[in-house]
């Protein structure tokens, strides 16, 4: 038996297909859980091209069918409560509970020089990355006490641990993120619900090339010299790739950590945390 049959995930910002969070879907599917892939609606721009995000989704769940796994696409804003509680509804109906919640969506609005940054992209950064996974958590935590139990995984980033120049609101929301992760594992281990936070480093995901030619413009120098510059400072010289996060999840949602909870799990290959 599959570690996670019988189990019902759901993961937020899953659509872009070499993101984390389609990774994370495709791991936990393999695990054998039933999962509810999410994304807002809207398009996202790939390689130059416009792909929709429901689109993405569902070739995401067709794909993974073909495997024998399960998986539900469904538009959800981690912003919206309307959506949220859209969300939980269906799990409910088609699945009959939650087990797994891992708040993988998250925002680089305000990620720029902290004079730089306006108050609308802190705004921005504080519904993505702190409100959505706030009210999400609140939301599926009734239904964990239901079946005993269950586990919140928050996608944070080194950037929760330390800072870099460049990146102001997203540090500090991804900070308070720590924060949110053990005030729920404080609260609720005593309902068998763990949460805990992985960290990742340098991802090659689309997010990181943006960020990567945000810094390239920033200094006037061209994206390699900005990747060299970046990955010196990596213990193993380069960058992960999403399939490792979606490993780190995989143990934290399964039986092998059963007695953790309120760690921050580092997937960054000995990236300094910054100061
Ligand atoms: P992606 O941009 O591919 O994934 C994040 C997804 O969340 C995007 O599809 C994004 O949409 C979506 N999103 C934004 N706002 C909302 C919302 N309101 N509701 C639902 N979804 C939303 O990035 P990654 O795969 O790189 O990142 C995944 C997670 O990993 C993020 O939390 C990120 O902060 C974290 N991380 C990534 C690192 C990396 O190197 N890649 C390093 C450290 C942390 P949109 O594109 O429109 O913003």
């Amino acid at each position: 038996m599959k570690p996670l049959s019988g189990k019902v995930a759901i993961v937020t910002g899953a659509s872009a297909p070499r993101g984390i969070g389609s990774a994370i879907v495709r791991r936990l599917a393999d695990d054998g859980a039933s999962v509810i892939a999410t994304d807002m609606r809207g398009s996202l721009q790939i390689g130059g091209e416009t792909h929709h995000r429901t689109e993405l989704l569902h070739a995401l769940s067709a794909e993974l069918l073909e495997t024998g796994s399960t998986v539900m696409p469904l538009n959800l804003d981690v912003a919206d409560d309307d959506d949220i509680r859209m969300c939980i509804a269906a799990a409910v109906t088609e699945f009959g509970r939650v087990d797994i919640l891992v708040n993988n969506a998250g925002s680089l609005a305000g990620s720029d020089n902290f004079l730089s940054t306006m108050p609308d992209q802190w705004e921005t950064s504080f519904r993505v990355n702190i409100l959505g996974p706030m009210m999400l958590s609140q939301a599926v935590i009734p239904e964990m006490r239901k079946v005993g139990g269950g586990r919140i995984i928050n996608i944070g980033s080194t950037g929760s641990l330390g800072a870099e120049p460049g990146f102001g609101a997203y540090t500090v929301m991804k900070h308070g993120l720590v924060g949110m992760t053990k005030t729920i594992a404080a609260e609720f281990g005593v309902d068998g619900i763990l949460c805990n936070i992985v960290c990742p480093g340098y991802i090659m995901t689309d997010m990181h090339a943006a960020a990567n030619e945000r810094l390239a413009k920033q200094a006037a120098v061209g994206v390699d010299e900005i990747r060299k510059q970046r990955y010196a400072t990596v213990a193993v010289r380069d960058a992960g790739q999403p399939e490792d996060v979606a490993e780190a999840v995989s143990y934290l949602a399964g039986p092998s950590s059963a007695y953790v909870t309120g760690i921050c799990l580092p997937v960054s290959g000995g990236v300094p945390f910054g100061i």
